[in-house]
């Protein structure tokens, strides 16, 4: 039998933006993220994307309590860890790199500077200088951390060729297009942005896309169809469909598996995922 293709879906389960005021299922404390993650993982995801939060919900750079996510979700399931190190805004650059004290497999690395224009911190700067970006790369490519390179705008995979240049990342160089954010710099979450955004990758990486909003799910097909991979979850889109609020983020990794396996695609593995991203194993400091 020929082999399936695999496609490696990531749940982002918080993120540092919604609360459980939008929706009260978005799990934020350790205990529910762990379990969030495991269920993700039952129903097909191998990443999971974290964002950690304090005792009142707020989002924290705090390597300890990303440290205590990972032992939870660990003693359940292989699944990759991702830690976020664009955090949330309240949190300044020295407060967001933090998070890889806790030594994830992978961590996000935002590729360029946004404004925000939703959200408690609205009107302020997502700092992320090319400078900042070197600097997170040189972190996370000491301790042999993997970067998800998040792309929000053409203008950003100009960072990526950076990188590449200075030989801050290694092959495969992984990008994350996060499409439909409505922050400034961020372009809408269409088909048509996705493909021109395709077309510009370097040579030896491998995409993933995340679409925000209403564009999650049919961003989500529309990669499965082109070869990408798949990012869901309640960080980028509370809704189930139209009106209707997720019940839990398995819910949505759910519905992405049903999808890909009608097109004969098959969720990868936690291991087959590392196999095709190149993971290493993390020397933590
Ligand atoms: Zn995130």
């Amino acid at each position: 039998m020929e082999t399936k293709r695999r496609l490696i879906i990531t749940a982002a389960l918080t993120g540092g933006v919604l609360s459980k005021k939008e929706n009260p299922n978005l799990p934020e404390q350790p205990e529910e993220i762990a379990e969030a993650a495991y269920e993700c993982y039952n129903e097909g995801a191998a990443i999971i994307h974290i964002h950690a939060r304090d005792k009142d919900g707020k989002p924290t750079g705090d390597a300890r309590i990303y440290s205590h996510i990972h032992g939870l979700i660990r003693s359940k399931c292989n699944v990759i860890l991702q830690d976020t190190t664009g955090g949330g805004g309240n949190l300044g650059i020295d407060q967001r790199i933090t998070s890889l004290d806790a030594c994830p497999e992978m961590a996000s690395l935002n590729m360029g500077i946004l404004w925000r224009t939703i959200g408690p911190y609205a009107g302020t700067l997502f700092s992320n200088t090319r400078p900042e970006i070197e600097r997170f790369a040189s972190e996370m490519k000491k301790r042999g951390i993997k970067p998800e390179m998040e792309v929000y705008h053409h203008g950003m995979l100009r960072e990526v060729e950076n990188l590449i240049a200075k030989q801050l990342v290694e092959p495969p160089y992984y990008v994350n297009f996060v499409l439909g954010m409505r922050y400034q710099g961020a372009v809408p979450g269409t088909i048509d942005n996705l493909i021109t955004l395709k077309a510009m990758l370097p040579a030896d990486a491998v995409f993933n896309v995340t679409g925000i909003g209403p564009s999650e799910l049919p961003l989500a097909v529309a990669s499965m169809l082109i070869g990408g991979h798949v990012r869901v979850g309640m960080e980028d889109n509370i809704y189930y469909r139209k009106g209707e609020l997720a019940q839990s983020n398995a819910q949505l990794v759910a519905r992405v598996v049903r999808i890909a396996r009608e097109l004969g695609i098959e969720p990868a593995t936690p291991d087959e995922a590392r196999t095709m991203l190149g993971l290493k194993s993390v020397a933590c400091s």
